[in-house]
């Protein structure tokens, strides 16, 4: 008997199982990442600027006052990069780089461990031990925090210090203590709800978004398969129900609601993924998907080039800019020590000379201006070590009464060597000889 398999052969065939990857535990290694480049940054001074001693340091080398421009000019580039790369992964920084993030998620994780250890969903008495516990730590997260962001403008030794020894400098105890306590209100108070009401970088990226940025973005057209368990919202860190559409402000990308779906669907036997994905932009599934990529992320629109193009010309500059020779360079800081010895009055000054040169040199410190001044030390030449910044203690001297009390003397000191010719021919700064 013939069998008739016309209807087999006319059925659709049902569409291919998408690959499912799991988010979160990439989200969250992405985060780890991220937080080990921010500790190591300042502390192996792979890039911090150094305000106090007008010096940035990058990968490793001091560079000196003159190059404090290529800080600037990195964080320019930082964020031109970033809002390029936003213009077509959407917020992506938000939900997997930003530290405003992972702070919240490091306290919200923290929030449940601490609950769990303590079993606070069995002995509900113990939900005060676990807020008291939670916010010591937060508290002690927050003094950390703020000493690694002010290690990335101070020193990081000092900073550190200034934590234990808060008298040995004041002004960097008051500045660190003062940035915890905000630091403090953020992490127990704040949290996400900079992101969804405060944010500038969130409310500018939601407005200059077009639509071919990527978003998280439940699937309209297959409405008809959600089973309305609420996954998607339970573990939405913001709150919010992405099926009330894709862009909303509070949505920071993070793609928890992804993983949620994809979770509990195959689980309801449902034929295919979740229903929930990164789009670009809103057009649906059968259009953005067979879209060749460079038209799917827009690559030849006009901001898009426009952002490209400036990002180049700071690229150029900054590489310009970074091999620039330093030219020697001497700065004088007054101690404001005064003292009599031996009939003559003596001040101290602190100078810096800042060589451009390779070589080390040694020179002789010298000061004119007025004969009744004259250096007491350093009596002989100075090592001034090449490429680096030398800081030589000099006193100044002029016998007691030879000049009147109250006068302002302005005078030269200089540093010159006459043994090595181009080496260091001399460099010298104005200074005012104060006599009291
Ligand atoms: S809606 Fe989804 S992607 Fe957006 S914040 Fe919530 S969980 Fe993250
Ligand atoms: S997780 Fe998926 S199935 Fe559940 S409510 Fe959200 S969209 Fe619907």
């Amino acid at each position: 008997m013939a069998i008739d398999l016309t209807d087999r052969i006319l059925q659709p065939l049902p569409p291919a199982p998408r690959r499912v990857v799991k988010l979160h535990p990439l989200r969250r290694a992405v985060q780890v990442v991220l937080g080990v480049i921010i500790v190591v940054c300042p502390l192996l001074d792979i890039f911090r600027l150094d305000l106090r001693a007008a010096r940035f340091w990058a990968i490793g080398h001091s560079y000196s006052a003159q190059h404090v421009i290529l800080f600037f000019w990195s964080a320019a580039i930082f964020a031109i990069l970033l809002f390029a790369v936003s213009l077509i992964y959407g917020r992506w920084w938000c939900g997997w780089a930003c530290p405003q993030t992972l702070a919240s998620d490091f306290g919200d994780s923290l929030n449940k461990r601490i609950s769990h250890v303590l079993k606070v969903n069995v002995y509900p008495d113990r939900v005060g031990a676990a807020t008291a516990t939670w916010s010591v730590v937060m508290l002690v997260s927050s003094v950390v925090t703020a000493a690694l962001l002010g290690s990335y403008f101070i020193a990081p030794a000092i900073v550190w210090d200034s934590l234990v020894h808060p008298t040995a400098n004041p002004g960097v105890a008051d500045g660190t203590y003062a940035f915890a306590a905000l630091m403090a209100g953020n992490l127990l108070f704040v949290r996400r709800k900079f992101c969804a009401n405060a944010c500038p970088y969130g409310q500018f990226l939601s407005l200059a978004g077009d639509t071919k940025t990527m978003t998280v973005r439940y699937l309209d057209e297959r409405d008809d398969d959600c089973i309305n368990c609420g996954q998607c919202v339970t573990l939405c860190p913001m709150n919010i129900d992405i099926r009330d559409g894709a862009n909303q402000i509070e949505c920071i990308g993070c793609g928890e609601c992804v993983d949620a779906c994809n979770d509990v669907l195959p689980r309801m036997k449902k034929p295919v993924g979740g229903l929930i994905e990164y789009r670009y932009g809103t057009d649906p599934a059968t259009i953005t998907r067979t879209l060749p990529l460079a038209q799917r992320v827009g690559v030849w629109d006009v901001k898009r080039i426009f952002l490209c193009v400036v990002l180049l010309g700071l690229i150029v500059g900054f590489s310009f800019a970074a091999f620039i020779p330093t030219p020697t360079a001497m700065t004088v800081a007054p101690s404001g020590d005064y003292a009599t010895v031996g009939g003559e009055l003596v001040e101290t000054y602190s100078v810096a000379i800042e060589s451009g040169r390779p070589e080390d040199a040694s020179a002789a410190i010298a000061v004119a201006g007025d004969s009744r001044v004259r250096v007491l030390l350093p009596i002989h030449p100075v090592m001034i070590a090449g490429k680096a910044r030398t800081i030589v203690s000099v006193k100044l001297g002029s016998k007691s009464g030879s000049i009147p009390s109250g006068t302002r003397l302005p005078l030269t000191i200089s540093a010159s060597d006459g043994k090595i010719p181009g080496n260091l021919k001399g460099v010298a700064a104005r200074i005012i000889y104060y006599v009291p």
